[in-house]
């Protein structure tokens, strides 16, 4: 069972007959059930309806006192949205329709009214009130939504001419809606591409030709009538009149000004390094991705340089990362400064950056730009207030001949940059496919490293050094060496690098100095002639926390007078870290520890340089003692070297002395110590003891 709703009426008349025949007409309605209510004037009725709500006015329209239309505007301003059924006089009919024009629902004529004739009338009358009601609430509706949204909305008529134009359409476009109405919509609303600056042509014609929601282009700016630019995006729709024709359209936009440039932000965000403004390598991916299929179709070259910075870790961990940030700032900007505008640079993290050389012919071009970035990066960079000197290594691969795609590119020029850090840093290598074979091999010696040194398969050989004037033997140089299980002896050369790298050069390092001074003391205690022990400290090594603390207390532990040993450090460890390795040099040789350089001429010191550090011996790098027979330009600098060493007050030893010409030159050149194949190669510990307890000298083996 469903609720009746009750409906009031109000039944104005003054014909007290004509009420009690109409009164007589209500009861139980069907649909409604009516609750009638009388009115003997047309003041009665119009201060009932001040305190009452009614649904329906039955109005007679000849009230006493006033008459048709007055009676029915009296009525709608005592209730302005009550609905009207007239009742009129059958000789007034056309009273009853113009009244009607004042907002009365119906009229009924008197003396023909039938019950159900009067039901459906006012039946109708409230059900069309109901639809007015909900018309009017959905037009308010409308307009508070165009008056208060964000967005802008602009109507055109079919000839696309402006009909409408919200608060946010007249402030985007300039215009107001007075101004604006009846203007074409092209004077309005003036598109331009972003880009092409071209106009774009009305979008509305287009709606309206085509009959269906379309959306502007994307990068569409909207000229407003001062030519200040806005951004906008959204969609164009065709408004279709009541029998579905397109009568006229509308075009919704918004400034998507602002919500662009945080886009744009965003991405950039996304795809640059926020310390050094660099792509990343997201976007260094992505562009090298772009670039291959390019050149797959313009069958060209691409270069990708693998940098990575030489003891940057170092400098970080001494002077503090926002140093270290502001070198990597530094550097970055050097790099940049050495490609051209399509190139890209990249920073990976870390010390790490790649470039991205586009157009390259071929070797000879990319040697040029490694050669420029390896001297931009190597000068002198100024970092609150200190001098900072940093080297890079850099790997290079080419596209197509080292791989085709973005991953493997990047992962050989990679390991070419291992292989350059290997061959001495500071330097740049082209990727070779053999390369790959040693990067593994690499990592399975680091891994095997870690055993060797548990499993002790490091041992020492001692080569002598040899007072060149009395062939006495004067010292030993402690070199390492591996006995792997499965691949035999390793070189130094091939695993000194791999633990630098890795870190595990701490543990050897402190190892072969433990071992090295135990050795000399057990010379020293079994009463055999005193001897220097030359020990090889590494860069990492000699850089590292705590390194002067943990050689004096191996002294200690071994009882091992400081003076009995001498450190060979590489030119390379003095000239990077000048102010740590000063510091460090004094306090060596505070406790009397002598200290020489190793390798010396193969860096890049001067002598002059050397003056600032306090050293006790230079040893002269074999390659040059093996030009010294050839008659080259070398000879003349081992002459120079050993000159300029001795106004130094430097000890001058020459490495890899293997003839006696050899030796002979270096004699006559003023050399004080030699070390070589010409002696002796390097032997066990039993070894020396035997040579010591026979002679404690050598003669060359020469003839
Ligand atoms: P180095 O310190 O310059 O050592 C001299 C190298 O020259 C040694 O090679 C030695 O065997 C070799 N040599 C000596 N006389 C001659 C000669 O007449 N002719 C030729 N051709 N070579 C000669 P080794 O033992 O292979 O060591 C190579 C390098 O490995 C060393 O160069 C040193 O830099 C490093 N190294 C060796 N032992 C250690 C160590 O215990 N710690 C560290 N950090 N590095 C070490
Ligand atoms: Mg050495
Ligand atoms: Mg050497």
């Amino acid at each position: 069972m469903t609720m009746q709703a009750v409906k009031t009426v109000l039944l104005i008349e003054s014909d007290t007959e004509e009420s009690r025949l109409i009164g007589k007409m209500f009861g139980n309605q069907g649909r409604y059930s009516f609750e009638l209510t009388y009115a003997g004037s047309m003041q009665e009725g119009e201060s009932y309806l001040a305190d009452h709500a009614v649904d329906v006015v039955l109005l007679d329209l000849e009230m006493p006192g006033t008459v048709g239309q007055e009676a029915v505007r009296r009525i709608r301003k005592a209730a302005p949205r009550v609905s009207i059924v007239l009742l009129t006089a059958p000789e007034r009919e056309s009273a009853a329709i113009l009244a009607m024009q004042e907002g009365a629902q119906d009229y009924l004529v008197k003396g023909q009214i039938e019950t159900r004739e009067l039901m459906r009338a006012l039946r109708n009358a409230i059900e069309r009130k109901v639809i007015e009601e909900a018309l009017y609430k959905s037009k308010e509706r409308a307009q508070v939504t165009l008056d208060c949204i964000g967005d802008a909305v602009v109507c055109t008529d079919l000839a696309g001419n402006i009909s409408f134009l919200n608060p946010v359409a007249e402030s985007m476009t300039g215009w107001s809606l007075q101004e604006a109405i009846g203007h074409p919509l092209a004077e309005i609303l003036e598109l331009v591409d972003a880009t092409t600056r071209k106009t774009i042509p009305n979008p509305l014609e287009k709606a309206i030709a085509q009959d269906r929601v379309g959306g502007l282009p994307a990068n569409c700016i909207l000229i407003r009538r001062d030519r200040h630019e806005l951004f906008i995006e959204d969609s164009v729709a065709p408004i279709h009149d009541r029998d579905g024709m397109v009568d006229g359209s509308v075009i919704v936009f918004r400034d998507v000004t602002v919500a662009r440039a945080l886009a744009a932000k965003i991405v950039h965000l996304a795809e640059h390094d926020s310390l050094t403004g660099l792509p990343n390598r997201l976007l260094l991916n992505d562009r090298l991705q772009q670039s291959i299929a390019h050149e797959q179709r313009h069958k060209g070259r691409i270069a990708v340089l693998f940098m990575d910075l030489d003891g940057f870790k170092h400098i970080n961990d001494s002077l503090g990362h926002p140093s270290g940030d502001r070198l990597l700032q530094s550097v970055a900007m050097r790099i940049e400064e050495c490609v051209r505008n399509p190139d890209t640079v990249s920073r990976q993290g870390g010390d790490e950056f790649i470039v991205l050389l586009h157009d390259v012919t071929g070797p000879a071009d990319i040697a040029v730009v490694a050669g420029r970035i390896l001297q931009a990066v190597e000068a002198i960079h100024t970092v609150d207030n200190h001098d900072l000197h940093v080297t890079t290594s850099i790997g290079v691969s080419l596209y197509p001949e080292d791989g085709l795609t973005a991953e493997s590119l990047i992962r050989n020029a990679d390991t070419a940059m291992y292989q350059a850090k290997e061959n001495g840093r500071n330097r740049y290598r082209f990727f070779k496919p053999e390369m790959n074979v040693r990067a593994v091999e690499r990592q399975s010696i680091e891994e095997d490293m870690r055993h060797a040194l548990k499993h002790r398969e490091f041992s020492l050989r001692y080569q002598p050094i040899v007072n060149i004037m009395s062939s006495a033997i004067s010292g030993v140089e402690a070199l390492i060496r591996w006995k792997h299980p499965t691949r035999g002896f390793i070189p130094p050369m091939e695993f000194i690098p791999v633990a630098e790298e890795s870190g595990l050069i701490l543990s050897i390092g402190s190892w072969v100095l433990r071992e090295a001074c135990t050795q000399a003391k057990a010379w020293l205690d079994a009463g055999l002639p005193s001897l220097t022990m030359a020990i090889n400290v590494s860069a990492m090594q000699f850089q590292s926390d705590g390194f002067i603390e943990g050689l004096f207390a191996i002294l200690d532990e071994t009882g091992l007078d400081p003076q009995s040993i001498e450190l060979e450090v590489t030119e390379s460890v003095l000239m990077k870290h000048a102010g740590l390795a000063a510091s460090v040099l004094q306090a060596l040789r505070g406790r009397g520890v002598r200290v020489s350089v190793d390798d010396f001429g193969t860096g890049y010191s001067s002598l002059n340089y050397l003056r600032k550090f306090s050293l006790d011996a230079l040893k002269i790098d074999q390659s040059f003692v093996r030009e010294i027979t050839k008659g080259s330009d070398d000879k003349a600098l081992v002459t120079a070297i050993i000159s300029m060493a001795r106004s130094l007050r430097l000890q001058v030893i020459a490495e890899g002395v293997e003839t006696s010409e050899e030796l002979g030159f270096l004699k006559a050149e003023g050399c004080d110590e030699a070390q070589g194949y010409l002696f002796s190669r390097p032997l066990p510990a039993e070894q020396i003891t035997l040579l010591l307890e026979s002679r404690g000298s050598l003669q060359s083996m020469a003839p």
